[in-house]
């Protein structure tokens, strides 16, 4: 990667994030070209009693990238790519986004392990948040980390892995953006892949028989309920050893670009302009969704673009609880005084250990649920909350939900160890907001 000259700060700016839900005028946009100069910016931020937040892509639907103050843009911190083919390692700028990622791994024959279904995410902001994918054998992004280099609020540049500094480590990879800024991430790869994905609908009752089966079954595994209806559809991926059922570009095009964007778009607006008619669209929709098995390298399996804007909450629960949140969705769905436009999905993860990984040390059902941009969602996302935490759930850190440090502390048992992680880090509280406040305590 090549240095780009960083701009000057600037600023105020108007900042949203890509489902506009969160908005904030920035006062200024911090944009270092080397890592001593994002140093001297923090220590700088910090003498001052100021706050920096840094932001990746802005792909997190709650408010942990929004800068109260200064905003850190890393997209000129061009650090050293360095590719170990042999070792299947690769040091990359942490502000790099998944997709160029992807790319610069395909042309060394490498891949990630897993990805989740988009490639807009920057490397830091996915794995700060918990990003993952399906997979019942796989854990999410941050389990993917073999070391990092973050700088502190006192400008220092801390080497972590298992080995240096394990505890800063095992913190910061699913750090919320409130420890440090990671400038730099060492990935261990695999060996690039070709998946044979297959996707057909099916009744949701079948789905629910053969879970287990479903999940460790397959490589990657998942599905989409329509609510008012008893109709999923069904996606799996496998490894197979040859590309030899490539989907035709026009049908790519039209699945992916057309049916699952302007189509999917056109009947959200309608549903949102008549509510009434959203069990009905529901129902159509599940009956159009396709069968279709194709073969393609992994990251274009497990990524499309997404251009319909919706609002999500998502949890991560026991496998064991699937089944009971999945009743109790049904009933909360019925039950709402608004209809539910979009599906509900269903993944499955491995257990990890980062101490704030919604997936610590606990292999998981995660449960998403979404609602079309300017439909009402409080009620539900709440509804099915209160149920996901009764039932040992912990939220995606850049989804929406509502859990205060009080309710999180004991869902996760390194917790405090976490927080006096930060302590040391960030005594001043310069990555603070409103966002780390509510979920780590100020
Ligand atoms: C359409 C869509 C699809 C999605 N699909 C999935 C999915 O399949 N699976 C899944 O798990 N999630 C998914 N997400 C959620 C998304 O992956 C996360 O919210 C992710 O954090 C977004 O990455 P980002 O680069 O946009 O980070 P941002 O949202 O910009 O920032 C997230 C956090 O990272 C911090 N951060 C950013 N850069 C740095 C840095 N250099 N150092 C320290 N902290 C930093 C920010 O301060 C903030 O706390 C999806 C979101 C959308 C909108």
């Amino acid at each position: 990667m090549s240095a780009t000259a960083a701009s000057p700060p600037t600023g105020p700016v108007h900042w949203s994030n890509w489902a506009g839900n969160q908005q904030a005028t920035v006062r200024q946009v911090l944009r270092p070209a080397t890592v001593d100069e994002l140093s001297a910016q923090l220590r700088a931020a910090a003498d001052a009693g100021g706050r920096v937040k840094p932001v990746g892509s802005g792909h997190s639907f709650t408010d942990i990238a929004t800068a109260p103050d200064r905003q850190l843009d890393l997209s000129a911190l061009a650090t050293p790519v360095t590719v170990n083919t042999g070792a299947r390692l690769v040091t990359v700028p942490a502000g790099m986004t998944l997709r160029r990622l992807n790319a610069l791994l395909a042309s060394h024959r490498l891949a990630l392990p897993n990805l989740g279904d988009i490639d807009a995410q920057t490397i830091a902001g996915a794995i700060s948040t918990g990003t993952h994918g399906t997979g019942a054998g796989l854990p999410g992004l941050a389990g993917f980390v073999d070391s990092l280099t973050m700088v502190t609020a006192a400008g220092e540049v801390l080497h972590c892995s298992e080995r240096q500094h394990p505890d800063v480590f095992a913190a910061a990879r699913v750090g919320l953006g409130a420890l440090g800024v990671l400038v730099e991430v060492t990935l261990r790869c695999v060996d690039a892949f070709v998946l044979r994905a297959a996707e057909r609908p099916g009744t949701l009752a079948d789905v629910r028989a053969t879970l287990p089966e479903l999940a460790d079954g397959n490589d990657h595994a998942e599905f989409f309920w329509f609510p008012y209806t008893d109709r999923v559809q069904l996606r799996v991926n496998n490894r197979t050893p040859v590309d030899d059922q490539p989907l035709p570009s026009w049908r790519g095009w039209f699945d992916d670009e057309f049916m699952a964007n302007t189509v999917l778009d056109g009947v959200c607006r309608l549903g949102r302009a008549i509510p009434g008619v959203v069990p009905t669209l529901n129902t159509l929709t599940a009956r159009a969704a396709a069968t279709r098995t194709y073969t393609g390298r992994s990251d274009r399996v497990f990524c499309s673009p997404r251009r319909v804007r919706f609002a999500e909450m998502e949890y991560a629960l026991p496998r064991s609880a699937l089944d009971p949140v999945l009743t109790a969705l049904a009933d909360i769905v019925d039950r709402l005084p608004h209809r539910v436009m979009l599906p509900v999905e269903v993944r499955f993860g491995a257990g990890d250990d980062s101490w704030l990984s919604p997936g610590h040390r606990q292999d998981c059902g995660y449960v998403a649920v979404h609602q079309y941009t300017g439909m009402p969602y409080e009620e539900y996302f709440q509804a099915f909350e209160r149920v996901a935490t009764d039932l040992g759930g912990r939220p995606h850190w850049g989804k929406l939900h509502w859990r205060t440090a009080e309710t999180l502390a004991p869902a996760y048992p390194r917790f405090a160890d976490f927080l006096a992680v930060r302590d040391r880090l960030d005594p001043g509280r310069v990555f603070a907001n409103d966002y780390t406040e509510r979920v780590l305590g100020g």
